[in-house]
């Protein structure tokens, strides 16, 4: 099967509003046919709000326009994050006044509104999903684009996976990272021999267990598998292994499938937003700098085909290396796509769809529309600011 995702390029052909990113989602809400789909339905809007200071979140004006498509359908919409990124939102720039519709914590102020769906994945056997995204019809799924250090990248499946379960549950998934042994302490003769171990990780990644100190932990979000731990513990006392870094993808497909699991067939659409790429997630509270070119705005009914697309598109772009952090780019991968270069090459993030494709929630087949192909013979025009 080949899905349908419709790109609004990031480049013009004029100086003009027209082609400009907010211009081509409303094309794309237009081949979604949103507006057709909403009557009566109550929409939530996830998205993620950030916290503190970020300022590379989706801006207002993109998000007021889905809310615009929305009601002008008949639809009833609301925003909705998780209650730590809900709570100051107002200081980002997201209120019921910008928006033109209320902003919810997706499981309540207190998270203590959820739907709980039972399936064993590693240490996970109750996946809490948030009440207010349940109890909802249709869902637009609206996505910032960035890098992450647990899976190279957040984009539309992560938008869902955990900003659509409580915290409790976001928890247990970070921690299936630790479900499978990686660490063999009868290996390891002597304190002496842990402390190199630990000393040789430049990222702090590995860490003497608070309990058992004859037990080493990997933080696998700093890990970006440089390998120099393994060269100096003995044989056999540790693994930087894939399945390790997996499991937080894996979850994330689960996840996300259990959520849009609550939705009717054809309830759902995907919207993502390429441009302020940054290294690490929204929830980091600060916006650094951006470390890839702008690739646009994508749209599809198919969670899996949009998130390929996003991935195919960035994985042509130049990392731009000066705009990384000295830490990054120190042990920058030369290999691969720029989010696996920058956090590792087992966060490979083309495995969330490749999980997303196995659950049957999509295709990574995928036809690209451009909704307004930029016209490169275009002749020099006279332009001026419009007051309107
Ligand atoms: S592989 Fe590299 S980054 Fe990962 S724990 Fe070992 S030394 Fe640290």
């Amino acid at each position: 099967m080949t899905s349908k995702v419709y790109w609004g390029s990031p480049r013009q052909a004029q100086i003009g509003a027209e082609e400009t990113l907010p211009a081509k989602l409303d094309l794309i809400l237009n081949r979604l046919n949103l507006r057709d789909r909403v009557k009566g339905e109550t929409v939530v809007i996830k998205m993620h709000t950030g916290n503190n200071i970020i300022t590379s979140t989706i801006h207002p004006v993109f998000v007021r326009k889905v809310v615009k498509a929305i009601r002008d359908g008949g639809g009833k919409p609301f925003v909705a994050d998780v209650n730590w990124d809900t709570t100051g939102a107002e200081e980002r720039g997201y209120s019921s006044e910008t928006l033109g519709c209320p902003v919810y914590p997706a499981a309540g102020p207190d998270e203590k509104y959820f739907y709980v769906h039972e399936k064993k994945f590693k240490n996970l056997e109750a996946w809490k999903v948030a009440g207010n995204i349940q109890d909802a019809t249709f869902l637009v799924d609206f996505s910032h684009i960035k890098g992450h250090p647990s899976c190279g990248f957040g984009g539309a499946f992560k938008n869902i996976a955990l900003g659509c379960m409580v915290g409790e549950t976001r928890g247990a998934m970070h921690d299936t990272v630790h479900f499978d042994k990686y660490w063999f302490a009868e290996k390891c003769p002597d304190e002496a021999m842990r402390k190199k171990i630990i000393d040789s990780c430049p990222f702090g990644a590995l860490v003497q267990d608070r309990k058992d100190p004859r037990e080493l932990h990997l933080h696998t979000e700093p890990c970006n598998q440089c390998g120099r731990c393994l060269k100096v513990a003995p044989a056999g006392s540790l693994k930087i292994d894939p399945v390790n870094f997996r499991a937080f993808m894996e979850a994330c497909a689960i996840s996300t499938s259990i959520t849009l699991s609550t939705f009717a067939p054809g309830k759902a659409t995907y919207i993502s937003l390429a441009t302020q790429m940054t290294p690490v997630c929204d929830c980091f509270g600060f916006t650094g700098m951006y470390i890839l070119p702008d690739a646009g705005i994508f749209g599809s009914d198919d969670i899996v085909a949009v998130e390929q697309a996003v991935l195919d598109a960035t994985a042509k772009l130049p990392l731009i290396e000066e705009n990384m952090t000295a830490s990054l780019r120190k042990y920058l991968g030369h290999e691969g796509h720029p989010f696996a270069r920058m956090h590792g090459p087992l966060k490979d993030p083309y495995k969330v769809t490749e999980y997303g494709e196995a659950l049957g929630l999509g295709s990574r087949q995928y036809e690209l529309i451009d909704v307004l192909p930029v016209d490169e013979n275009a002749e020099p025009s006279r332009w001026f600011i419009s007051a309107t």
